[in-house]
């Protein structure tokens, strides 16, 4: 029977990783609740007002390709877009949207609240009912029950939650929100490996206070681009700029004469927070001969007079946190709106999970987001995806799924965190991934969007709005094989002009796109290629077809032996190292990895190809080494 209480997944907390978590297992077709402690604070930006960069706009993209909440979300609430990494190579080309809170905000809950199969309810989460070794529900401050097979928990930095600012502490889940200590004792009590975390936020500062004309203007890129796979340009709102500015010698010596208050440098906290989103005092400190650091002013959205100061979070006193910003140019008469602060709070040792988020302790209760010592929306919004999908699927029979490190960045997330868990916040990069040119931003959904549909995240729009394109890429590579471009076709300079150098001979315009530099709208530009038909599909999909037909076009040759290396890895994962091999007598392996081995003393080549920094190339030596041992 349905009743209000019981459900097929309970998911705790509305933030990034519970909004996907919920949303996933209720397309699925799961009865599904989502338990948290504010409806209206559901995909609220604790931090800074932005949605993917690199490493993180990949997350986005598969998050997305699987039909996810946070592309669609960013599209409706990006003030600002940009591809970072423009004139670099597509595998570290990202997204990144700057967001108006309360837009973005608005769009979650909006996608939230619209979703078939579930239902939204108000109030804490203080406990978990577990039957023997089972999760069998939660228990609210009110006392009511809720019961479900499978619970996932996505509570973020509310965990014993404590904020910082100069000597002040107090507990919070973040500003404006009470700490979870109920719960975080409940699991405390738990056989469940926990540890603290920190990170920080900047003070917000009132953009009327500001001397906008010192600082230099950061338009955003144009035409805009889109985040989601069923975006449209349209769907943004106005578009603004972020400005510049920087820190000084001045600022530097104001926080070093009272680094003493910083919560970090007084002994106050001593757990450890993102290395690399570091405070402004941290900066000092650690990179004590850089004269000045760079300052995003990032607006907090279209309505709002408020500004993010991207590049000073701080747990300085208040006092000091005046002095810092009005030390800075185009600050001198800063009105700050809220004070910076550092927050300490519980995660749990991934390392106890499985591969679908499961605490191997408690069946049927997952972890997913910040809990589980990972920092960012992106991060968090990719591990309540799969959480949400795997409870789901848990409650059908039906078996786990996980992506593999070389079919998504949420592979090589979970690898990480399973595998080597974190003793600092985790976040993502591109570095992370071992077969970045084939986890682009650009291929996210021919590499996801497939499996999404087989699990049955993808709804039908969605999937005929991916044959079509991937049909059209099909027949775009189709028609360029097909047609062969003459040098005389190409006028008197037989193409210098068009393509760099003159065509030697008659040419399948499908090749002209593998010469540097070339792209596809040169080609198409030449009269007898002429551009392909692609009126029936939205303008955004259409732009992107060319791009992929390029792409694929120019790195073939990288992609076809990054894939050979990935399959032959594959095969050997289970392949015996000796606990005695001699890694010095290894030919060709740098110094490095050699020192990596020898450290870890992998026992079989799949661990050895784990280990951070190890190159297919590297594993493909050893093999090589193997067989010469006989
Ligand atoms: P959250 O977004 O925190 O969501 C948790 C949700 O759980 C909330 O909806 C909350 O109301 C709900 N909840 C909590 N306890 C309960 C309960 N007992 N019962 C019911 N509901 C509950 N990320 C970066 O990438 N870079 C940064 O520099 C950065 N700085 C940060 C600074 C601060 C001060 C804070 C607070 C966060 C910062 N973050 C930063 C982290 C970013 O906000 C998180 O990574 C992200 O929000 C994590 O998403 P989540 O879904 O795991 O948790």
């Amino acid at each position: 029977m349905n009743t209000q209480t019981d459900f097929d997944v309970i998911v705790v907390g509305g933030g990034h990783a519970g909004t996907e978590a919920a949303t996933a297992a209720a397309r699925m077709g799961a009865r599904t609740l989502l338990l948290t402690d504010n409806i209206e604070t559901i995909g609220q930006m604790s931090c800074n007002p932005a949605i993917g960069g690199i490493g993180k706009g990949h997350l986005v993209r598969e998050i997305d390709a699987l039909g996810g909440v946070m592309g669609r979300a960013a599209d409706r609430g990006g003030i600002q877009f940009r591809t970072l990494n423009a004139r670099k190579g597509p595998a570290v080309r990202a997204t990144r949207a700057q967001a108006d809170r309360a837009l973005y905000k608005a769009a979650v809950r909006s996608i939230v609240e619209n979703t078939p199969n579930l239902s939204l309810f108000q109030q804490s989460v203080a406990d978990l009912i577990v039957d023997g070794d089972r999760v069998a529900g939660v228990m609210t401050t009110m006392g009511l029950a809720f019961h479900a097979p499978t619970v996932v928990l996505t509570v973020g930095t509310f965990l014993g939650g404590t904020i910082h600012i100069g000597h002040k502490r107090f507990g919070g889940g973040r500003a404006g929100d009470a700490p979870s200590n109920a719960l975080s004792e409940r699991l405390r009590a738990l056989d469940l490996p926990v540890g603290r975390l920190k990170t920080g936020t900047p003070p917000r500062i009132d953009a009327k206070s500001i001397d906008y004309s010192q600082l230099a203007e950061q338009p955003g890129d144009e035409p805009a681009p889109v985040f989601s796979f069923m975006g449209e340009r349209a769907e943004h709102p106005r578009q603004v700029s972020c400005h510049i500015t920087y820190t000084n010698e001045t600022t530097h010596q104001i926080i070093a004469d009272n680094i003493g208050e910083s919560a970090m440098y007084s002994g106050q906290i001593d757990s450890v927070g993102p290395r690399y989103c570091p405070s402004i005092e941290d900066k000092v400190v650690r990179f004590a001969d850089k004269a000045s650091h760079q300052i995003f002013i990032e607006p907090e959205g279209l309505t709002s007079a408020e500004v993010y100061p991207n590049g000073i979070s701080t747990s300085l006193s208040f006092e000091t946190q005046q002095k810092v910003v009005r030390s800075i140019a185009g600050f001198e008469h800063a009105h700050i709106t809220r004070p910076g602060y550092a927050i300490e709070y519980d995660y749990f040792d991934p390392r106890a999970l499985s591969y679908t988020l499961e605490t191997q302790a408690i069946a049927g209760l997952y972890f997913a987001g910040q809990i589980n010592g990972t920092t960012g929306y992106e991060e968090a919004g990719a591990q309540g995806l799969l959480a949400g999908l795997n409870a789901a699927r848990a409650v059908a029979g039906e078996s786990a799924w996980w992506p593999r490190r070389d079919e998504a960045y949420l592979g090589v997330l979970v690898d990480d965190l399973i595998t080597r868990g974190t003793i600092e916040p985790y976040r993502m990069f591109t570095s992370r991934a071992e077969h970045r040119l084939l986890l682009r931003e650009d291929n996210a959904d021919t590499r996801l969007t497939p499996a999404g549909r087989e699990l049955g995240l993808v709804d039908d729009t969605r999937w005929a709005a991916f044959e079509a394109a991937r049909a059209a890429v099909a027949g775009e590579q189709a028609r360029l094989s097909a047609i062969i471009v003459k040098p005389e076709d190409l006028g008197a300079d037989r193409g210098e002009r068009l393509l760099g150098s003159a065509l030697k001979q008659a040419t399948p315009a499908a090749d002209l796109l593998k010469r540097p530099g070339v792209n596809h709208a040169q080609v198409v530009a030449i009269e007898t290629v002429g551009a392909p038909d692609l009126a029936h599909l939205n303008a955004e999909t259409a732009e992107a077809i060319g791009d992929q037909v390029e792409i694929q076009a120019k790195y073939a040759g990288y992609i076809t032996r990054q894939s050979a290396e990935i399959e032959k890895t594959r095969q050997h994962e289970a392949t015996l190292l000796p606990a005695d091999l001699d890694y010095g007598a290894v030919s060709g392996l740098s110094n490095e990895l050699r020192g990596k081995l020898e450290d870890v003393r992998p026992a079989t080549i799949g661990q050895a190809a784990r280990i951070p920094g190890m190159t297919p190339a590297a594993i493909s030596l050893l093999l090589v080494h193997l067989k010469k041992l006989g």
